[in-house]
This record gives C-alpha cells, structure tokens and sequence, in this order.
C-alpha cells in the first residue's frame, strides 16, 4: 500500500466514526514530513455547527501554524467551495481526494491556485458516501446546501 492509500485509510476510519454517529461521514487527516499532525471529521450534526466540515474540523485541530506548504490534506471527499477556499487561504501544498463522484467539489479550482490535487477515486470512500446518501438524502442536501 503507497502513503496516499494508507493515509487515506485513516480519513476514511474518521468519515466512519461520523457516520457511526450519526454525522456526515466525511473525515480528512494532515499529514506533514511523514508524520499525521492532525485528523478531523465532519461535525455538523454532532455539533450543530454548519461550518464544521470534515477539513475544517481538521484544519482547526492542527491548530496554529505559521506554514502549511509542506502539509498534505486527505479528505475522503472533493472539497466544497468553504474548505477550498480554507485550504487556498492557508496555502496548503497538496490535497489528496478521496473520491469526487458523489460530489464534484473543487479540485480544478486548487488547482488554478497552485495546490497540487490527487484523485484516488477510493473504493471505500465511495461506498461509504454513497451508502449516506441513500440513507439520509436530507442530511446531505443540508450539508452541501443543495448544490448536490
Ligand atoms: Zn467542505
């Protein structure tokens, strides 16, 4: 298994844990120099909070940083318009995507601002969103705001 796919693994066990919650399960880990600094996932049900997605709830538990160039952010879903616009702000050097079928999200737009993307076009990401999805149609309008 390369990095990508065993760091992934771990955002898609966060994306589990929310869905095991009864939340969005999107989850994302960073990851800097080989090492896992942070992992977050998707809180907008366990926490009321809107905002919350799974790269956010990750970015805020890295905490301060003065650089992240050198950080790599795995997301087990394309990034909506918020967090990519969170990763550009904060000059995250690359993005690895878990998968991008169930939601389009931004990776073009990283890209024109100078973040290299990854796609894996994960299996286990995949299904996981797609089961969601089916069982909770409501909850994922809500989450993407209707932009599904
Ligand atoms: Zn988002």
């Amino acid at each position: 298994m390369n990095r990508d796919s065993e760091f992934m693994a771990l955002a898609l066990e966060q994306a589990r844990k929310s869905y095991e919650e009864g939340g969005v399960p999107v989850g994302a880990v960073m990851v800097e120099g080989g090492k896992v600094i942070a992992s977050g996932h998707n809180q907008r049900v366990q926490n009321g909070n809107p905002i919350a997605h799974g790269e956010m709830d990750c970015i805020r538990k890295a905490g301060r940083r003065v650089r992240y160039g050198d950080v790599t952010l795995y997301t087990t879903l394309s990034p909506c318009m918020m967090c990519a616009g969170a990763i550009v702000q904060f000059g995250v050097g690359r993005v690895v995507v878990g998968e991008e079928r169930n939601f389009r999200g931004n990776a073009g737009f990283l890209r024109e601002h100078g973040v290299e993307v990854t796609l894996l076009d994960d299996d286990g990401c995949r299904s996981l969103m797609d089961a969601f999805i089916a069982e909770r149609p409501d909850l994922w309008d809500e989450d993407i705001a209707g932009n599904g």
